[in-house]
């Protein structure tokens, strides 16, 4: 038995991991449902910021896994939550698209165009002059200005695509301002709220992700143990690459999760 199987929990990561983008990983799905069969309880955790939860579990759906809304903690709705704990009812500029908004809305935020209290910058693959126009003049301001996650590419099926970090590096590369709060892995918030949905503390649950810079970064910022998985962006060509690059180095390194369980 792998020693990681004593944990009550686990924080997975998504894609490359359980799924790539559309494409179900046959070997995470399977472990995912032995994990649930085994009782343990799961929380998926994603820096996607263009999807809500319920886009979500019907691809979880299509992969043949079934998951509850409270099993699903996205960057979108992990932002909606942060920010319902620093004002209820918040009025939000977000250069973000439907499922950032969805959620946004969802917890009773309000999106505006003039006069928010919060920019929130998430991705958006319509981003267009006037949207980034509208983020720099409340960069400017003292609006409190929250970054959905600090992802600079994304892995999509053709090749690299750009993250929230295009945003982010623009904003700051305009007006040197930095986000006053990154919700997404590795930062702890993100991490927190998982803890926060599964009840347990950092030394009961696992950390299993595709990536040392985001993953493993993420459980070692709170103190759990981790597990790198060979099926997403690090691989078994470029694993010592990557190692020695972020110079972090996971508790357990595993082909894909099937061999978890
Ligand atoms: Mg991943």
């Amino acid at each position: 038995m792998h020693p990681l199987l004593k944990k009550e929990g686990f924080i997975l990561d998504i894609d490359g991991v359980i799924g790539k983008g559309e494409t179900p990983i046959t070997e995470g799905v399977n472990a995912v449902k032995k994990l649930k069969k085994a009782g343990k309880k799961l929380v998926f955790v994603s820096n996607n910021s263009t999807r809500s939860r319920s886009i979500m579990i019907n691809r979880f759906r299509r992969f043949g896994l079934n998951v509850r809304e409270d099993e699903m903690l996205l960057c979108t709705f992990a932002t909606a939550r942060y920010l319902s704990r620093e004002k209820q009812g918040a009025k939000i500029y977000t250069t973000g698209e439907r499922g950032l908004i969805e959620e946004l809305e969802l917890a009773g935020h309000k999106i505006v165009e003039e006069e928010a209290e919060y920019l929130v910058v998430g991705s958006n693959r319509q981003i267009n002059y006037d949207i980034i126009t509208k983020a720099l003049r409340y960069c400017l301001s003292d609006v409190r200005y929250v970054a959905t996650n600090p992802d600079r590419i994304f892995p999509s099926s053709s090749g690299p695509t750009p993250g929230t970090g295009m945003l982010v590096g623009a904003l700051y590369w305009m007006t040197d301002r930095m986000p006053d709060v990154i919700v997404g892995k590795p930062s702890e918030v993100i991490m927190r709220e998982a803890l926060d949905i599964l009840g347990l503390r950092a030394d009961e649950v696992a950390v299993a992700g595709d990536q040392i810079e985001v993953d493993v970064k993420a459980g070692r910022n709170i103190g759990a143990e981790t597990l790198l998985v060979l099926s997403g962006v690090t691989n078994a060509d470029n694993i010592q690459k990557m190692i020695q690059r972020f110079g972090e180095e996971p508790d357990y390194i595993l082909g894909h999760l099937g061999e978890l369980i």
